[in-house]
């Protein structure tokens, strides 16, 4: 395979063990650090970017056109990153009403998105023609846009988590080590997907487990098949990747996406000052409450797991918006 991509994250990032975690649950838990690929950049969503955008430029875009929520860690990377590349970048956010200037939607307007606010409604049944309609008007105009969808969850994205699986075996070589199961929360299933088609292809028969934060797993498997479609076709591999064989998580959306519920919170807090990490409210903390919770419980996934690695996607910058949330006095 040989598609080629930008080099803008911080890689390898590190593998790092989580010690009161690992002794509490009587298994050996390690964090990936994707929170570390970056400073505006940081987060899971640069590593899809770097394929997205090599493909824009050599398509010969001036602008990124992408959407997401209005905490979209998704929409400040790319920000950040056509930034760098001397592209401009338009960002559909949705939102029914005008948003306080806060966490990344603070870092895009710093960064000088030019950010447009779709109503939910909007968001989820017309961002695509929206997308394309803002594309063809650019294009009148004698400019060339390229459009990302959402998580940048498509088939050229998702080989940035193909890659980071070839990065991680790569470090269990170095550390001495084999990870039986890896663990990520799954958004828009790019990441999942890309960790998942890396095991599968390359027989490496690990457990790859993702751990919805919106959504059920059987929307999930039906996502990760649809970007099969595409990857596939970009790799040139006629494999026939079925539902059953995907493991995902179901029971941590809680009150759906990025809401909370304060033993959501209390959990934050309690890794953050056992751990010295801090996981974010919407994807990371959610799916490691789902990990923590189901090893205690013995759900089957976990089952015959020891040397289990769980992706630290990023979200850092979205937290600051839910700062009221917390109970700090416990
Ligand atoms: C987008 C995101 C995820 C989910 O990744 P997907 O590839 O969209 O499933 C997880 N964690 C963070 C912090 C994210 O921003």
């Amino acid at each position: 395979m040989d598609i080629k991509k930008l080099n803008l994250a911080n890689l390898p990032t590190k593998i790092e063990k989580m010690p009161r975690t690992s002794a509490r649950l009587g298994r050996c838990i390690y964090l990936k650090r994707d929170d570390q690929t970056g400073s505006e950049l940081n987060g899971n969503k640069i590593r899809k970017l770097e394929y997205a955008i090599y493909q824009a430029l050599e398509q010969g875009a001036d602008t990124l056109i992408t959407c997401g929520g209005v905490q979209s860690n998704h929409c400040r990377a790319t920000v950040a990153a056509g930034v760098k590349l001397g592209l401009k970048t338009i960002l559909y956010l949705r939102s029914a009403e005008r948003q306080a200037v806060e966490g990344n939607y603070f870092l895009d307007e710093m960064l000088g998105a030019q950010v447009r606010f779709i109503t939910p409604e909007d968001y989820a049944y017309h961002r695509e023609e929206i997308m394309k309609a803002a594309a063809g008007k650019l294009e009148k105009e004698g400019r060339k846009a390229y459009l990302i969808p959402e998580g940048a969850s498509n088939g050229i994205g998702t080989l940035g988590y193909y890659e980071a699986f070839q990065e991680i075996l790569a470090q269990e070589k170095e550390m001495g080590l084999d990870f039986d199961t890896i663990v990520c929360a799954v958004g828009s299933a790019g990441t999942y997907g890309g960790l998942h088609f890396a095991n599968v292809l390359g027989k490496h028969g690990k457990k790859v487990i993702g751990v919805p934060i919106a959504a059920d797993s059987e929307h999930f498997a039906q996502r990760t098949l649809e970007i099969w479609e595409e990857f596939s076709k970009l790799i040139g591999s006629e494999e026939a990747l079925k539902t059953e064989d995907m493991l995902l998580l179901d029971g941590y959306v809680g009150r759906g996406y990025a809401l909370n519920t304060p033993e959501e919170m209390d959990f934050l807090l309690e890794i953050s000052r056992s751990e010295g990490v801090i996981f974010d409210s919407v994807y990371t903390g959610k799916a490691f409450r789902g990990l923590v919770d189901a090893m205690e419980n013995d759900h089957g996934f976990f089952k015959g797991s020891k040397n289990i690695l769980f992706i630290h996607t990023g979200g850092l910058f979205g937290l600051f918006s839910k700062k009221f949330e917390f109970d700090f006095s416990k």
